[in-house]
């Protein structure tokens, strides 16, 4: 029987668990999608993703490019190692070995889509097991997805389970439940509270996406110095929808102008959130690694300071500045079309579990919402940093689209955003309103005055 959950579609697969012989039965799972109003997707060939992502290979998927002997056609090896794992070889540019000149796989072209690797084929989704099922998320470093091009997500749902089918490697012989908050654990049925209630809120289209960013920003602030330990189950949930309400009340009025430790924070995010992980960097030997490491930390101590010219950060074309980047005014012209790429974002996000838990750094639920509120402003420094480059006026659609798919994919892939240093920017940042600061001050929010 497929099971049924609130708020989610499920769709009907069979995982097959062949590693334990207690698991050689079979097992209807479901793949539970976010729910994203207005989201589409379809892929439009544009080589992004093959261009800027590693892409991980099963040993199977290994000893199929073997038998399909690629390496005299592409004149390179087909994949290589990386550590502990087995991944696709890329040119020096970035492309994958198997792009060919028309933005087509190789693979696709000669063997079918089903023949291509599963981490290629399930892009721009991603699976991660939880609680009797699969969770679905969407990643907004796909172009198409940012555009919401292409088909409603509804029409993706079957096609997603057959690939689920084939993750019975990760199947879960139990759930790992996140913490609330730290050394609090969460019960599955509070998580899902908490969920419903900041997508509901985000939702409701009666005020600015500003104030309702600001109102579930500081509601979460609310939650973190709150006395949980004595209040769960229900009790959680209506102490949740109440702090929402207080927070609703205290949105009216902008935060105070971040104070300038609070904006030096901000920019040393913005640099770690801007470095990309590269075949290169996996390749790398050690030396290579402190020779980057060191390049970091001296572009690091730029970003904390502010001032004179901005480190290149990847893709940048020009020198600009600081200030100038700064400067950059908020979009003016297609203000809604941004507003609701931003939310689609945070909807992503929350209903796909992906800001939190095993989404996240094994993070408790509270901190790693506050940590997804505090990238609405490193998308908006970023957009800035786009259109400073672009030598544009404004912060354009595009520039928010790109600053979008560079948060998004550092989001629980880069090491650096998930240590202790992060969480205890985040503590501070939580304190005196910082974060909900930062958001006005940033955010690419058109209904903002500037
Ligand atoms: S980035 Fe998105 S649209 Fe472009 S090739 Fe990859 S899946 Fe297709």
């Amino acid at each position: 029987m497929t099971p049924v959950v609130r708020n989610r579609r499920p769709v009907a697969l069979v995982i097959a668990r062949s590693n334990n012989s207690a698991m050689s039965e079979t097992h209807a799972l479901p793949v539970f999608m976010p729910a994203i109003p207005r989201q589409r997707w379809a892929c439009h060939s544009c080589g992004n993703c093959c261009r800027t992502l590693v892409g991980h290979l099963f040993e199977e998927e290994r000893r199929r490019l073997d038998e399909q002997a690629w390496s005299a056609e592409l004149g390179v090896e087909p994949y290589v190692r990386a550590g502990r794992q087995w991944v696709l070889n890329k040119h020096p540019d970035g492309a994958c070995v198997f792009l060919d000149e028309n933005n087509r796989c190789r693979i696709h072209a000669r063997y079918g889509e089903a023949a291509k690797p599963l981490a290629c084929r399930i892009f721009p989704f991603h699976v991660r097991p939880v609680h009797g099922g699969w969770q679905a998320s969407l990643r907004f470093d796909c172009p198409s997805v940012a555009a919401s091009q292409g088909e409603p997500l509804a029409q993706h749902h079957a096609w997603l389970g057959e690939l689920a089918r084939t993750l019975d490697h990760f199947a879960p012989a139990a759930e790992v439940t996140p913490d609330l908050r730290r050394g609090l654990a969460a019960a599955p049925r509070e998580v899902a509270t908490i969920v419903r209630l900041l997508t509901r809120r985000l939702e409701d289209r009666r005020d600015s996406l500003r104030h309702r960013i600001l109102a579930a920003a500081r509601a979460t602030d609310l939650l973190q110095g709150a006395q949980l330990e004595n209040v769960r189950g229900r009790r959680f949930g209506e102490l949740a929808a109440l702090l929402l309400r207080v927070a609703d009340d205290d949105g009216s009025p902008l935060p105070a102008p971040p104070r300038p430790r609070q904006r030096a924070m901000l920019r040393q995010l913005v640099f770690a959130h801007a470095e990309h992980v590269s075949l290169d960097m996996l390749l790398a030997g050690r030396i290579a690694n402190w020779r980057q490491r060191w390049r970091q930390l001296r572009a690091a101590r730029c970003f904390r300071r502010g001032k004179g010219l901005v480190p290149r950060l990847p893709g940048a074309r020009r020198d600009v500045t600081f200030q100038r980047v700064e400067a950059v005014p908020r979009p003016k012209e297609r203000g809604r079309e941004i507003e609701d790429l931003l939310l689609r974002y945070l909807l992503a996000r929350i209903d796909g579990h992906s800001c939190f838990g095993d989404g996240y750094y094994g993070w408790p639920v509270l901190t790693g919402l506050s940590a997804l509120w505090l990238s609405l402003a490193v998308i908006g420094w970023l957009a800035r940093y786009s259109a400073a480059q672009a030598e544009r006026g404004h912060m354009a659609f595009d520039d928010v689209a790109a600053a979008v798919g560079t948060v998004d994919r550092a989001a629980s892939r880069l090491p650096a955003l998930g240590t202790v240093a992060e969480r205890a920017r985040l503590a501070y940042l939580s304190r005196e309103d910082g974060i909900a600061s930062l958001i006005a001050a940033y955010a690419p929010l058109p209904s903002l005055p500037a």
